[in-house]
């Protein structure tokens, strides 16, 4: 039986994101996937948002999605487009990428890491005991494991092997969605009517369609037929537009769902397995990268002995409140796409409001997942929050924040008097970095905070530990964060 330290279920972006965040952090680790390579049939999501850009740009990766997609301001709630290039970031916009672009690209970066990847193979099942999990593999195989991770999917084998409940809102609505041809030419753009949204746009290649569209009434579990989608079409639009050749059909619904745990002892859950929702919004991509960029270094430390197994608990406690938020919003905006008239007025009046400042600062900040706080106690308003990429000055020369995290480890950052701190019993774990930065403090949504004097900053990026001049706090917020001296 062959071992590694830690196992993932399903290599899509979630658990392709764990799996380099573990390589980074030098883990023995390996993805099974029940496709037989990375290619991914129908194009699914269409990009990510300015947070998520953010966390690839910490892996010095960004670059790699950005020179394929297209920035735009595409956060939107009713009519209105929340433009958020004001916000203070490198990246305040979303970006335009189809879902098998962002998965060749990830796949290409995992494969210069030292990453296993089992293809053609599908978890069915697991059994855990006080020293490691047994991964039951198709064929009759297993692998041993210290820790699996389900990043299998809405309809995760992991959850419910793990006996994980998956409260939330059943379905009242479905799409179907699909790639094919047409022999007339659709209309451009999108169609809304008091069911929901339907459009046909045509693929770079010309050639192939894509159609999202919403059924009359809530379709069956089953697999959808060109039958299903040639009907769907005909009711909205009084014709299939001669649809043919499918090469992808599928249904989504707007069931909302959050796993009521993320881990059950050494099994955990991360992205579409620990929570689903309908895609107004666009975020269930971003919400499993950030699940994943939470998830991977706690596990990594545990893994490697230098933090103990109750720091998994806060990948819980930090993720299950932001995904929850992140969920209800997801509701929202989908209710917000039947427009019959007394919706419509609803949807009048939100839009004239997310127009004013304030509320589209806010609402761009949860879609953009720039405003994701983590509850890690009262202090300075960075505590927790997404340490911003600052021009720093340093006596090599001058180095970008983002920079200082592509290994994906923990930074002290001391912008007072060089060599202010004494952190030699964690010096093979957290780099210190002297530095001078002379630019504003600002924060997405909160606007300037004051400046800090230094600044612990955890392998994901968001702040541990804030100086006010002192080091009060820093040992515990290292022990706590990084393990005892
Ligand atoms: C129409 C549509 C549009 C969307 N638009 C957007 C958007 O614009 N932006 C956005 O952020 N999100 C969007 N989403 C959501 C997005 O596609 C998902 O949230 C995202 O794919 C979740 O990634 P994941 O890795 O967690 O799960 P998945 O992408 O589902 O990956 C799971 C992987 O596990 C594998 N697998 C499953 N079971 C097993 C098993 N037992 N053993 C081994 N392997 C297994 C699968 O083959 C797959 O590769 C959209 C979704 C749909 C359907």
């Amino acid at each position: 039986m062959a071992k590694h330290a830690v196992v993932i279920a399903g290599g899509g972006p979630t658990g392709m994101m764990l799996a380099a965040e573990l390589a980074l952090a030098k883990v023995d680790v390996a993805v099974v996937e029940r496709r037989s390579n990375h290619v991914l049939v129908g194009s699914r999501a269409g990009g990510f948002h300015s947070r998520t850009i953010e966390l690839l740009d910490q892996r010095g990766v960004a670059a790699r999605f950005l020179a394929e997609g297209q920035v735009a301001q595409a956060a939107m709630i009713g009519t209105t487009v929340l433009d958020m290039s004001d916000f203070p970031t490198r990246h305040p916009y979303s970006l335009g990428i189809w879902q098998n672009q962002i998965e060749r690209i990830m796949a290409a970066w995992i494969a210069e890491l030292p990453v296993r990847i089992y293809y053609g193979c599908e978890v069915k099942g697991f059994s855990q005991d006080d020293s490691g999990v047994d991964v039951e593999l198709s064929g009759g195989e297993s692998l041993r494991a210290q820790y699996l991770v389900g990043c299998d999917g809405g309809r995760s084998v992991i959850r419910k092997a793990a006996g994980i409940e998956f409260p939330g809102w059943d379905p009242t609505r479905s799409n179907l969605i699909a790639e094919a041809e047409v022999t007339e030419e659709p209309p451009r753009g999108m169609r809304q009517d008091a069911t929901g949204v339907h459009g046909l746009h045509r693929l770079e290649d010309g050639r192939t369609v894509r159609v999202v569209v919403t059924e009359q009434q809530l379709g069956p579990s089953s697999e959808p037929t060109l039958r299903d989608l040639r009907a769907a079409l005909i009711t909205v639009y009084g014709t299939d537009f001669g649809i043919h050749s499918p090469t992808w059909i599928a249904r989504f619904t707007d069931m909302t769902r959050q796993a009521a745990t993320c881990r059950a002892g050494r099994v955990l859950l991360a992205g579409d397995s620990a929570h689903v929702h309908y895609p107004a919004g666009g975020q269930g991509l971003s919400l499993g990268v950030h699940d994943a960029v939470n998830l991977g270094w706690k596990l990594a430390q545990v893994v490697k002995g230098t933090s103990a197994e109750s720091l998994l608990d806060t990948y819980h406690d930090e993720r299950h409140p932001v995904v929850a938020r992140a969920l209800r919003h997801t509701m929202a905006l989908t209710v917000l796409q039947r427009p019959d008239e007394r919706m419509k007025a609803l949807v009048d009046l939100v839009s004239e409001l997310a127009i004013m400042d304030e509320p589209r600062k806010r609402l761009a900040g949860i879609i953009s997942g720039l405003d994701i706080h983590y509850e890690l106690g009262e202090g300075h308003p960075l505590l927790g929050r997404r340490m911003p990429d600052l021009d720093l000055l340093t006596a090599d020369g001058p180095l970008r924040v983002f920079t200082l995290l592509h290994d994906a480890k923990p930074v002290l950052l001391n912008l007072g008097e060089p060599g202010g701190f004494e952190i030699t019993p964690w010096a093979d774990r957290v780099q210190a970095i002297d530095a001078g930065y002379a630019g504003a403090w600002e924060l997405p949504v909160l606007g300037a905070v004051t400046p800090p004097t230094a600044l612990l900053i955890r392998p994901d990026g968001y702040v541990a530990w804030v100086g006010d001049g002192t080091d009060t706090g820093l040992r515990d917020a290292l022990t706590t964060w990084f393990g005892s001296p």
